[in-house]
Protein backbone atom coordinates (compact mmCIF):
# COMPACT_ATOMS: atom_id res chain seq x y z
CA UNK A 1 0.00 0.00 0.00
CA UNK A 2 1.17 3.32 -1.19
CA UNK A 3 3.09 4.46 2.26
CA UNK A 4 1.56 7.92 2.13
CA UNK A 5 -1.86 5.92 2.77
CA UNK A 6 -0.75 4.20 5.41
CA UNK A 7 0.35 7.11 7.12
CA UNK A 8 -3.14 8.52 6.66
CA UNK A 9 -4.23 5.49 8.06
CA UNK A 10 -1.86 5.43 11.36
CA UNK A 11 -2.83 9.45 11.92
CA UNK A 12 -6.77 8.25 11.82
CA UNK A 13 -6.05 5.72 14.03
CA UNK A 14 -4.40 7.81 16.73
CA UNK A 15 -7.02 10.29 16.21
CA UNK A 16 -9.77 8.26 16.79
CA UNK A 17 -7.91 6.56 19.97
CA UNK A 18 -7.74 10.24 21.20
CA UNK A 19 -11.04 10.72 20.74
CA UNK A 20 -12.12 7.60 22.82
CA UNK A 21 -10.01 8.44 25.43
CA UNK A 22 -11.86 11.65 25.32
CA UNK A 23 -15.13 9.73 26.08
CA UNK A 24 -16.14 10.79 21.99
CA UNK A 25 -17.40 7.03 20.78
CA UNK A 26 -19.01 8.44 17.37
CA UNK A 27 -17.32 11.41 14.98
CA UNK A 28 -18.13 14.82 15.63
CA UNK A 29 -18.85 17.21 13.08
CA UNK A 30 -16.27 20.04 12.12
CA UNK A 31 -17.68 23.18 13.75
CA UNK A 32 -18.81 20.95 16.79
CA UNK A 33 -14.62 19.81 17.45
CA UNK A 34 -13.47 23.28 16.24
CA UNK A 35 -15.19 25.08 19.36
CA UNK A 36 -13.09 26.58 21.29
CA UNK A 37 -13.96 25.89 25.04
CA UNK A 38 -12.45 25.95 28.25
CA UNK A 39 -12.73 22.76 30.33
CA UNK A 40 -15.07 23.31 33.64
CA UNK A 41 -12.89 24.02 36.94
CA UNK A 42 -13.35 20.50 37.99
CA UNK A 43 -11.62 18.68 35.18
CA UNK A 44 -8.25 20.20 35.54
CA UNK A 45 -6.32 20.90 39.12
CA UNK A 46 -2.51 21.72 37.97
CA UNK A 47 -0.29 22.67 35.56
CA UNK A 48 1.82 19.47 36.51
CA UNK A 49 -1.64 17.53 35.64
CA UNK A 50 -2.07 18.54 32.26
CA UNK A 51 1.75 17.71 31.50
CA UNK A 52 0.98 14.53 32.80
CA UNK A 53 -2.09 14.05 30.69
CA UNK A 54 -0.21 15.40 27.81
CA UNK A 55 2.79 12.77 28.13
CA UNK A 56 4.52 11.63 25.44
CA UNK A 57 1.96 12.91 23.06
CA UNK A 58 1.20 11.47 19.29
CA UNK A 59 -2.25 12.65 19.20
CA UNK A 60 -1.03 14.50 15.86
CA UNK A 61 1.41 14.23 12.95
CA UNK A 62 3.96 16.07 14.16
CA UNK A 63 5.01 14.11 16.93
CA UNK A 64 7.31 12.39 14.24
CA UNK A 65 9.17 15.13 14.00
CA UNK A 66 9.70 17.09 16.84
CA UNK A 67 12.53 16.56 19.30
CA UNK A 68 10.66 18.18 22.25
CA UNK A 69 7.32 18.64 23.46
CA UNK A 70 7.56 22.14 24.41
CA UNK A 71 4.48 22.56 27.07
CA UNK A 72 4.61 26.21 28.08
CA UNK A 73 6.28 28.05 31.20
CA UNK A 74 6.01 31.06 33.93
CA UNK A 75 3.72 31.62 36.68
CA UNK A 76 1.04 28.92 37.22
CA UNK A 77 -1.18 31.86 38.59
CA UNK A 78 -0.05 34.31 36.25
CA UNK A 79 -2.22 37.38 36.02
CA UNK A 80 -1.01 37.50 32.25
CA UNK A 81 -0.46 35.26 29.48
CA UNK A 82 1.13 35.10 26.30
CA UNK A 83 0.33 32.90 23.67
CA UNK A 84 2.55 32.24 20.51
CA UNK A 85 2.37 30.30 17.47
CA UNK A 86 4.25 27.17 18.09
CA UNK A 87 7.81 25.79 18.75
CA UNK A 88 10.84 26.99 16.34
CA UNK A 89 14.46 25.19 16.57
CA UNK A 90 15.31 26.71 19.41
CA UNK A 91 12.06 26.26 21.22
CA UNK A 92 12.68 22.32 20.03
CA UNK A 93 15.93 21.86 21.03
CA UNK A 94 15.80 23.11 24.81
CA UNK A 95 11.96 22.37 25.27
CA UNK A 96 10.72 25.98 26.23
CA UNK A 97 9.27 28.40 24.62
CA UNK A 98 10.67 31.67 23.09
CA UNK A 99 14.60 31.10 23.78
CA UNK A 100 15.46 32.00 20.84
CA UNK A 101 16.25 35.20 18.92
CA UNK A 102 11.99 35.99 18.85
CA UNK A 103 12.24 35.05 22.72
CA UNK A 104 14.71 36.99 23.53
CA UNK A 105 12.59 40.05 22.09
CA UNK A 106 9.64 38.82 23.68
CA UNK A 107 11.19 39.14 27.01
CA UNK A 108 12.12 42.86 26.69
CA UNK A 109 8.65 43.28 25.61
CA UNK A 110 7.67 42.12 28.80
CA UNK A 111 9.81 43.22 30.72
CA UNK A 112 8.82 46.41 28.86
CA UNK A 113 6.23 46.50 30.96
CA UNK A 114 8.00 46.00 34.62
CA UNK A 115 7.28 42.48 34.20
CA UNK A 116 9.49 39.01 33.81
CA UNK A 117 9.08 36.23 32.59
CA UNK A 118 9.01 34.27 36.03
CA UNK A 119 5.42 36.36 36.60
CA UNK A 120 3.75 35.87 33.26
CA UNK A 121 2.80 32.43 32.01
CA UNK A 122 4.34 31.78 28.11
CA UNK A 123 2.84 29.13 25.80
CA UNK A 124 1.76 28.05 22.50
CA UNK A 125 -0.70 27.19 20.43
CA UNK A 126 0.84 23.92 19.11
CA UNK A 127 3.53 21.99 21.53
CA UNK A 128 5.75 20.68 18.93
CA UNK A 129 7.84 22.17 15.97
CA UNK A 130 6.28 21.93 12.42
CA UNK A 131 8.99 20.50 9.82
CA UNK A 132 10.79 23.48 8.71
CA UNK A 133 8.74 26.18 10.47
CA UNK A 134 6.23 25.64 8.46
CA UNK A 135 2.28 27.16 9.34
CA UNK A 136 0.60 24.82 11.95
CA UNK A 137 -2.44 23.08 10.18
CA UNK A 138 -6.04 22.98 11.58
CA UNK A 139 -6.15 19.12 12.73
CA UNK A 140 -2.31 19.62 14.75
CA UNK A 141 -4.51 22.85 16.31
CA UNK A 142 -7.50 20.88 16.72
CA UNK A 143 -5.81 18.05 18.57
CA UNK A 144 -3.55 20.23 20.51
CA UNK A 145 -6.24 22.71 21.58
CA UNK A 146 -8.02 20.86 24.61
CA UNK A 147 -4.71 21.54 26.54
CA UNK A 148 -4.15 24.71 25.61
CA UNK A 149 -7.55 25.31 26.94
CA UNK A 150 -6.62 23.02 29.98
CA UNK A 151 -3.61 25.04 30.56
CA UNK A 152 -5.30 28.40 30.19
CA UNK A 153 -8.12 26.63 33.11
CA UNK A 154 -6.06 25.91 35.67
CA UNK A 155 -3.90 29.08 35.46
CA UNK A 156 -6.93 31.78 35.30
CA UNK A 157 -5.23 34.66 33.89
CA UNK A 158 -7.05 37.99 33.84
CA UNK A 159 -5.42 38.90 30.55
CA UNK A 160 -4.20 37.31 27.71
CA UNK A 161 -1.43 38.50 24.97
CA UNK A 162 -2.39 36.68 21.22
CA UNK A 163 1.19 36.70 20.06
CA UNK A 164 0.31 36.49 16.06
CA UNK A 165 -2.26 35.84 13.80
CA UNK A 166 -2.50 32.10 14.31
CA UNK A 167 -3.03 32.68 18.11
CA UNK A 168 -5.19 35.30 17.66
CA UNK A 169 -7.42 33.75 15.18
CA UNK A 170 -7.34 30.22 16.91
CA UNK A 171 -8.31 31.87 20.73
CA UNK A 172 -10.79 34.45 18.80
CA UNK A 173 -12.04 31.81 16.08
CA UNK A 174 -12.03 34.43 13.38
CA UNK A 175 -10.26 34.58 9.85
CA UNK A 176 -9.80 37.87 10.44
CA UNK A 177 -5.95 39.59 9.70
CA UNK A 178 -4.13 40.34 12.73
CA UNK A 179 -3.31 44.04 11.62
CA UNK A 180 -6.97 44.19 12.18
CA UNK A 181 -7.45 42.28 14.76
CA UNK A 182 -4.32 43.73 16.88
CA UNK A 183 -4.59 46.45 19.93
CA UNK A 184 -8.02 45.84 21.04
CA UNK A 185 -9.80 44.05 23.59
CA UNK A 186 -11.68 40.84 23.43
CA UNK A 187 -13.59 38.68 25.47
CA UNK A 188 -12.74 34.53 26.12
CA UNK A 189 -14.73 33.28 28.27
CA UNK A 190 -14.76 36.18 30.57
CA UNK A 191 -10.66 36.48 30.03
CA UNK A 192 -9.58 39.14 28.17
CA UNK A 193 -7.93 38.79 25.07
CA UNK A 194 -5.14 41.82 23.54
CA UNK A 195 -3.71 40.67 20.30
CA UNK A 196 -0.37 41.85 19.03
CA UNK A 197 1.99 41.34 16.69
CA UNK A 198 4.34 37.71 16.93
CA UNK A 199 7.65 38.65 17.84
CA UNK A 200 9.28 36.46 15.16
CA UNK A 201 7.37 39.29 12.94
CA UNK A 202 8.75 42.45 14.72
CA UNK A 203 12.68 41.10 13.75
CA UNK A 204 11.56 41.16 10.01
CA UNK A 205 9.48 44.45 10.28
CA UNK A 206 11.44 46.57 13.54
CA UNK A 207 8.86 49.48 12.46
CA UNK A 208 6.13 47.95 13.80
CA UNK A 209 7.77 47.75 17.41
CA UNK A 210 5.87 50.70 17.92
CA UNK A 211 2.22 49.33 17.67
CA UNK A 212 3.53 46.75 20.01
CA UNK A 213 4.55 49.09 22.74
CA UNK A 214 0.88 50.81 22.44
CA UNK A 215 -0.61 46.95 22.98
CA UNK A 216 1.88 46.43 25.72
CA UNK A 217 0.85 50.05 27.12
CA UNK A 218 -3.11 48.90 27.28
CA UNK A 219 -1.95 45.50 28.47
CA UNK A 220 -0.37 47.41 31.35
CA UNK A 221 -3.06 49.75 31.81
CA UNK A 222 -5.86 47.44 32.11
CA UNK A 223 -4.13 45.02 34.58
CA UNK A 224 -3.22 48.30 36.42
CA UNK A 225 -6.92 49.43 36.55
CA UNK A 226 -8.34 46.07 37.27
CA UNK A 227 -5.86 44.71 40.35
CA UNK A 228 -7.02 44.36 43.50
CA UNK A 229 -4.24 46.17 45.58
CA UNK A 230 -0.86 47.72 44.66
CA UNK A 231 1.24 44.42 44.38
CA UNK A 232 2.61 42.32 41.95
CA UNK A 233 1.58 38.88 43.76
CA UNK A 234 -2.30 40.45 44.12
CA UNK A 235 -1.77 40.92 40.29
CA UNK A 236 -0.55 37.05 39.71
CA UNK A 237 -3.39 35.86 41.90
CA UNK A 238 -1.07 34.94 44.84
S1 LIG B 1 1.42 19.35 18.57
FE1 LIG B 1 0.21 18.93 20.40
S2 LIG B 1 -1.26 17.35 19.77
FE2 LIG B 1 0.40 17.37 18.24
S3 LIG B 1 1.82 15.80 18.98
FE3 LIG B 1 2.51 17.79 19.78
S4 LIG B 1 1.61 17.93 21.83
FE4 LIG B 1 0.50 16.32 20.71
Amino acid sequence: MDENVNELISDLKIYLEYLKGMGIDSLPVSDQISKKVLPSRSETQTLADVRKELGDCKRCKLHRTRKTIVFGEGNEKAALMFIGEGPGYDEDVQGRPFVGKAGQLLTKIIESIDLSREEVYIANIIKCRPPQNRNPEPDEIESCNPFLMKQIRVIQPKIICALGTFSAQTLLQTDTKITALRGKLYDFEGIKVIPTYHPAFLLRNPEKKREVWEDMKKIAEWLKNNRTNGTMEKWNGG
